[in-house]
């Protein structure tokens, strides 16, 4: 068996669809992991974001431009109009939950979820029953039936010896040897959605690679491979051919965009090799990472967007760092806030976090247990890994830090936004 994960840019329009049904033609035996189309898992946090706001009228709204835009891609794949099938269903579903059911703040996370993972539903139904129509036999799995996850909303983690016998028992069943499975979204003990994390699709994959104990899993990408840093920002990045699993790890946690910080494990656990590979050229090789590669030794820069820092300071003068971090950490943990970097001094703390809409609540509770609190939205953190001078002078702006990391091979620089 092999897995396959597609991401929501390779499949957000017919020609990504189309072509991802050239990449999959021809295999045996095949575990094919797809993302929400396009941007759809932005617009379906639209959706949310409007029901938290009590904007019912707007969430409709929103669920409307979702459904044409499907409803277009289905045109195109079909070549002329064509009923949206199980699409609309999902879609009433969506419309029903959205209208019935008020937002109630203390299930936030449980109904983000079940708002979210309507995209995926989604993108794997429209692709399950093309492919079939156009001559792939496959079989669409509910990975929600498959994947019991943590019972955490919104970053939960899949539970192997619990998901292995179902996930088998789904595979050994069907005369179909191509499936079509949702990345990103499993369910808890109590039947509820949850979600792996945003752009966790690649997690999924590697979840079922390891179950399946998969020859290997390939990630098709907008991209050659892995670059040692966003073309789309800096135009002189170039690709990296071998990676070890070490130090991509590293790599997905400073930020890189290229495969998500979870995917590693579950792959190096059974020595499962992963190829990154462009979706637009199926006879490039891509990144191969494995347990053997050598340490990459070019620079390596990593820019992540959308940060925020919280600066906390010890209001009677204690010391912020022995008594005071497991209140910190416990509270960002209960918002769900993700930290990526932190700087201590005697009595102030700074974290550098993912923006959230829960990090003013975080505060709120902080500023309870004796904190001043102040908040830097709209910075981003860039890392640089094997710096030297030349990238350094490049890169370095003095007049945008606000904090500077500097370790014997990496330089961490929180800044403001250009
Ligand atoms: N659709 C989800 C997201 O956009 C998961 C993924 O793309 O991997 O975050
Ligand atoms: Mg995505």
């Amino acid at each position: 068996m092999k897995v396959y994960k597609f991401g929501g840019a390779s499949v957000r329009n017919a020609e990504g669809v189309r072509n991802l049904r050239s990449i999959i033609e021809g295999e045996r035996e095949l575990f094919v992991i797809v993302s929400a189309m396009g941007k759809t898992t932005n617009n379906l946090e639209a959706v949310f974001d409007a029901c938290r706001e009590g904007n019912i009228e707007a969430a409709e709204a929103k669920i409307t431009e979702i459904e044409a835009y499907h409803q277009q891609i289905i045109d195109e794949l079909y070549g002329e109009p064509h009923p949206m099938g199980q699409v609309e269903g999902f879609l009433d579903d969506l419309r029903r939950f959205v209208k019935t059911v008020p937002y109630d703040a203390a299930r936030a996370e449980e109904r983000y979820d079940r708002t979210v993972a309507f995209g995926e539903l989604i993108s794997t139904t429209i692709i399950s029953e093309w492919l079939r129509s156009s001559g792939i036999d496959n079989r669409w799995v509910d990975m929600r039936h498959c994947f019991v996850t943590q019972f955490r909303h919104k970053d939960a983690n899949v539970l192997l010896d619990e998901s292995a016998p179902r996930l088998r028992r789904e595979v050994a069943g069907s005369t179909a040897r191509v499936f079509i499975g949702q990345g990103f979204i499993g369910s808890a003990a109590d039947g509820s959605t949850t979600t792996l994390g945003r752009e966790g699709s690649d997690y999924s994959a590697a979840v079922v690679a390891n179950i399946l104990n998969a020859e290997s899993m390939t990630v098709w990408k907008d991209v050659d491979g892995i670059l040692n840093a966003d073309p789309k920002i800096f135009a002189d990045a170039v690709k990296i051919d071998a990676l070890n699993y070490v130090d991509t790890i590293e790599l997905a946690y400073s930020g890189a965009q290229i495969i998500h910080p979870k995917t590693i494990k579950p792959l190096q656990n059974k020595n499962i090799p992963l190829f990154v590979r462009p979706f637009g050229n199926k006879a490039a090789a891509g990144t191969r990472i494995d347990g053997e590669a050598e340490n990459v030794n070019i620079p390596i820069i990593i820019l992540k967007r959308n940060q925020s820092v919280l600066r906390l300071r010890s209001r009677d003068l204690s010391f912020v760092l022995e008594e005071k971090f497991p209140i910190v950490f416990s509270t960002l943990e209960r918002f769900r806030i993700k930290t990526n970097l932190i700087n201590n001094s005697a009595i102030e703390l700074q974290l550098c976090t993912e923006q959230s809409w829960r990090l003013e609540e975080a505060a709120e509770v902080l500023r309870g247990e004796g904190f001043d609190t102040e908040i830097l939205a709209e910075v981003e953190l860039l890392t640089i890994h094997n710096y030297d001078e030349a990238t350094l002078a490049k890169l370095d702006d003095p007049t945008r830090i606000i904090v500077r990391q500097t370790n014997p091979k990496t330089i961490r620089i929180i800044r403001s936004k250009e």
